[in-house]
């Protein structure tokens, strides 16, 4: 029997779609940028469902291709143009709450849980799931473990790996690993789930999540500040750590182009403020105590930053609403630049420290490549984590254009990236914060991760995955390079 028919009698003709029409949503990212043919799309209803699905495809040697909310934006979560086409299981019909444990502060829900079902569903039980980005409202909590998302959370709550108690995973030859702990100590060997974590699909597929929940905040202020500069910026970040210690549970810069492309391409967003500035800064306190004292610890934060000339100026939200429109304009920057043109973009991790000096030579070895091309800068301040993103805009630049000079585009967007990742690893950086590699970065595995790693990383695979066949060309440089000092042995990515 063919796999669509085996799969039909195991898990029922509705779980199985084949035609063009029904399959052709799961085949292209969020950015229309990577896509390619599946053999099929499986919509699973429970963990015993995905373990048959897997078992059949292994048996046929197929490829296994996991999908949560495909927002991803590194090209992991879609299939291939070439090569042996996938069984692409999407989870969208496994989003059961299986339990919320107040006591533990755990809940444990199913791959397929929407990240904003996820937060609510805590939220209706006064605790708080602190992950969130701007995707929130699509992205699945499997395709979030699997890429160990990060988002605005993390200065306070830490990545997705650290709000992770537990996994259920169907591994590829069938096996349903239950690790749902709830425990938070468990020194009994290797601690399996950090393999899972950040592994893109690669060494199984995610059924369900033990989640830590935390106290729901019931106090929150908000405010938007434009700064001189980077190194303003992070004076303002010290200075809040001092004065409010963990209430402080965002900071969030861009620049004043990155504010400028929210505004003109995302309707009903405002401007924060009256003039408009080079860098700006969203800051966010919460915590479990009264309004009014978050409120003033805010003001006389910024009141000091302003009389040091850290802050040019600052708006305070005073109502609920006026404090989602000032995260909205955050949550804004990648449907703008969607909009904008063709971003170059770049998702690089580095010491706070560091930051300043990240943009300032990032920018410098940029403009050597394609002189005066538009940069814009959004980042989580409060972790390091900059994207840095060169954006040819869509009406053409210089000798570039996004649509007609596809080639040459191409070939400069792939060494701007190569050239903002050497800035990055000379400052003790990381080419990949939080977007995962997918199919945009694996020969810069290659470029930068030590042999060693590399090898260490190949043998858990080899272990787990035999056949190869889960997530194939994905994270995984395709031939093993030995990393040289310069950094220059390989070609580097280019998806444009
Ligand atoms: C507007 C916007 C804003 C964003 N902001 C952020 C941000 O601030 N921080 C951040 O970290 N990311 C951000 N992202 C990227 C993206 O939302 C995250 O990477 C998210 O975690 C992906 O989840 P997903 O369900 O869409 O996964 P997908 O895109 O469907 O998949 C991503 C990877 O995970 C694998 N996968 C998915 N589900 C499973 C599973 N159940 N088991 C095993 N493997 C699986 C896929 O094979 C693929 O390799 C943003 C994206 C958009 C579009």
């Amino acid at each position: 029997m063919s796999l669509v028919a085996q799969l039909q009698t195991a898990l029922g003709a509705q779980a199985v779609l084949v035609s063009e029409a029904e399959v052709a949503g799961y085949l292209q990212d969020w950015r229309g940028r990577y896509g390619g043919p599946a053999a099929c799309v499986v919509l699973p209803s429970c963990t015993q469902q995905v373990a048959a699905a897997v078992r059949i495809a292994g048996r046929l040697r197929v490829p296994v291709l996991a999908q949560g909310g495909n927002t991803s934006l590194s090209g992991g979560s879609v299939p291939w143009p070439d090569g042996a086409a996938p069984m692409l299981i999407n989870l969208a019909r496994m989003r059961a709450v299986r339990a919320i444990d107040t006591a533990n502060d755990s809940m444990v829900v199913e791959a397929g849980c929407v990240l904003a079902a996820v937060q609510q569903a805590a939220s209706e039980r006064r605790r708080l799931y602190p992950v969130s980005l701007g995707a929130e409202g699509s992205c699945q909590i499997g395709g979030n473990i699997a890429t160990n998302a990060g988002g605005t959370g993390v200065l306070r709550y830490g990545n997705t790996r650290e709000n992770v108690l537990g996994l259920e995973v169907v591994l590829p030859d069938g096996q349903i690993w239950d690790g749902l702990y709830r425990l938070r100590k468990n020194n009994t060997g290797l601690d399996l789930k950090h393999l899972f974590i950040g592994s893109e699909g690669t060494l199984g597929v995610i059924t369900a999540a033990c989640l830590k929940l935390h106290p729901l905040p019931t106090a929150q202020a908000v405010a938007w500040m434009a700064v001189p500069n980077p190194a303003a910026a992070l004076d303002m970040l010290a200075l809040f750590q001092r004065r409010c210690g963990a209430s402080l549970s965002a900071f969030e810069m861009m620049n004043g182009p990155q504010l400028d492309y929210v505004l003109e391409h995302v309707p009903g967003r405002r401007a924060p403020l009256p003039a408009s500035y080079a860098w700006h800064v969203l800051v966010e306190l919460a915590d479990s105590g009264a309004e009014p004292a978050l409120t003033g610890a805010l003001q006389e934060t910024l009141q000091q930053g302003l009389a040091q000339g850290w802050v040019l100026d600052a708006s305070l939200a005073a109502s609920g609403p006026q404090r989602a429109a000032l995260w909205a304009l955050r949550h804004s920057v990648s449907q703008a630049n969607k909009q904008a043109g063709i971003g170059l973009s770049t998702d690089c991790a580095l010491p706070v420290s560091a930051v300043p000096e990240f943009i300032e030579r990032a920018t410098l070895a940029v403009h050597r490549v394609m002189p005066g091309l538009p940069i814009i800068i959004v980042a989580h301040l409060g972790d390091g984590n900059v994207h840095f993103i060169p954006l040819i805009p869509f009406a053409g630049f210089g000798p570039w254009s996004a649509v007609a000079d596809r080639q040459a585009t191409a070939s400069a967007a792939s060494a701007v990236r190569q050239a903002v990742h050497a800035v990055a690893h000379a400052l003790s950086g990381s080419f990949s914060a939080e977007h995962g590699i997918g199919q945009l970065l694996t020969q810069e595995m290659a470029r930068f991760k030590p042999a060693v790693e590399l090898a260490m990383m190949r043998g858990i695979k080899g272990l787990l995955d035999p056949q190869q066949l889960f997530n194939p060309g994905r994270l995984f440089p395709a031939v093993a390079t030995t990393r040289t000092s310069a950094g220059t042995d390989v070609e580097g990515t280019s998806d444009e």
